[in-house]
């Protein structure tokens, strides 16, 4: 049974459309993110609200720590 395939709509690369994907139909996290991120930022932009953006920053942690390691540790 041959595995369907789409185009992901971020870059455009072609992607099996596994129902194991939870990226699909995004080739990856990435596209998935930046495509959810332009929408997001439209849609609150309408909306004006700005609480939404809080959550999405809580789901990249990855992104959060090096910036935290990078901050100098405060003397006492
Ligand atoms: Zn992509």
């Amino acid at each position: 049974m041959p595995i369907p395939k789409v185009r992901c709509p971020q870059c455009g690369k072609t992607v099996e459309y596994l129902v194991s994907n939870p990226n699909r139909p995004f080739c990856s996290e990435r596209c998935k993110m930046i495509d959810l991120g332009a929408w997001a930022s439209d849609q609150y932009a309408i909306a004006g609200k700005s609480q939404e953006a809080d959550d999405t920053l809580e789901l990249t942690p990855d992104e959060a720590m090096p910036f935290d390691a990078v901050l100098p540790s405060k003397p006492q």
